[in-house]
């Protein structure tokens, strides 16, 4: 007789999101990984939880919507059973607008906001005057202000989820036999082996480098700068990514690539020019053909399923992926977007 209900493939943000929210409902869940918890790309430090902007709405900025403002009750609830921090903060986030054509368009937004995330968060144009210190550089003295943006610190996240699992008796281990259902969430290696399978690209890995600074920027806002995030960290340090390679040779080393970023970073936010770097780091995002999650049955693969393809915004895409896949794995309720569905991404 089978000794557990669920068995979760990968102990990255999404195999322990699943293996925690199965869990809470009752299940009894095993997750296997060889490498441990946070082996592959949930384990680095930048965790900026970002949201889309408020227009062209669509099947994904809407999940992502909802899973952005589930996401302080569910990581209160985590940190709340495993007793540790998560670092979860909805800190918003600051933008510069350089030019009129930015203005305009941010303009155009905080209406588009009211109506699309539903008046639970706004997008707002302010003075950089508004925001003392911490604020970006911008010709135009204006800067866009979203209070839906939050953080957390993904070390941190995954050292709660797995106290929590843990509390709520699931067994995490290298190694072990498949029982029940079986969810791959495997991140990119997943989807290479899940094109091989089926013969055709159904996604592949990009590789990512970020740093860290020793700089404790307070109680503010994150930023998004040139192309970068800059997040601040409850633990007095400052996250900055990431890099964005198609081809690389070495999936976790770090190279003249973040250095040419950390470059980037300090002559964006000029506060940082003396600042020492104190974290280093690289992984390789899951990143499905279609750029969406993919989630729902493996193909070809009875009993079994699939949740990956997290790409650039996993963090802030798991608290509601794991909803969604404890629906389908233990009640048969099917929630998935059809944009997420496996087909979707071949
Ligand atoms: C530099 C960088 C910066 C990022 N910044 C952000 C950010 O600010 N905000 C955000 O939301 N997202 C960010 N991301 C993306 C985010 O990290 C990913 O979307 C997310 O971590 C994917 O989680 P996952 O659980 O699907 O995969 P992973 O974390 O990669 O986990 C997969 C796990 O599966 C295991 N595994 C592989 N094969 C097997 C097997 N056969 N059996 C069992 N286990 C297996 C691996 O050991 C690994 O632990 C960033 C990524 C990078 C690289």
């Amino acid at each position: 007789m089978a000794t557990v209900d669920v068995t979760v493939m990968g102990a990255g943000i999404f195999g322990l999101t699943i293996a925690y929210v199965c869990a809470s409902r009752g299940a009894a869940v095993r997750v296997i990984d060889p490498r441990g918890v946070g082996a592959g790309s949930s384990g680095g430090f930048v965790g900026a939880l970002a949201p889309h902007t408020p227009e062209r709405w669509d099947s994904k900025k809407n999940f992502q919507l909802e899973s952005l403002l589930s996401a302080e009750k569910f990581w209160a609830g985590v940190d709340g059973i495993s007793g540790s921090q998560s670092g979860y903060g909805r800190i918003g986030r600051l933008q510069p607008i350089d030019d009129d054509h930015t203005l305009m368009l941010a303009r155009e937004r905080i209406d588009q906001a009211k109506e699309l995330w539903r008046g639970q968060a706004e997008w707002n144009v302010c003075s950089v005057d508004d925001f003392a210190g911490w604020v970006p550089p911008s010709k135009t003295g204006l800067v866009v202000y979203d209070t839906l943006a939050g953080r957390l610190n993904p070390a941190g996240a995954l050292a709660s989820l797995a106290g929590a699992v843990q509390k709520l008796s699931v067994e995490i281990s290298p190694s072990g036999a498949q029982e029940g259902p079986v969810i791959w969430a495997t991140g990119y290696e997943g989807l290479l082996e899940l094109s091989q399978l089926l013969d055709k690209p159904a996604g592949n890995g990009v590789k990512g480098q970020a740093t860290l600074f020793d700089y404790d920027a307070g109680s503010v806002p994150q930023l998004f700068v040139g192309g970068l995030h800059f997040v601040p960290h409850e633990n007095g340090k400052l996250a900055v990514g990431s890099t964005s390679e198609r081809y690389f040779d070495s999936p976790d080393q770090t190279d003249e690539q973040l250095d040419q970023m950390i470059e980037r970073a300090r002559v964006a936010m000029p506060i940082l020019r003396d600042v020492q770097v104190v974290g280093r780091w690289a992984a390789v995002r899951p990143r499905a053909k279609s750029r969406a999650p993919i989630l729902g049955p493996y193909p070809g693969r009875e009993g079994q399923f699939l949740a990956n393809g997290g790409f650039k915004i996993g963090f802030a895409m798991a608290p509601k992926i794991a909803h969604v896949m404890a629906d389908l794995v233990l009640d048969g309720v099917d929630n998935i977007p059809d944009d997420f569905r496996v087909e979707a991404s071949l």
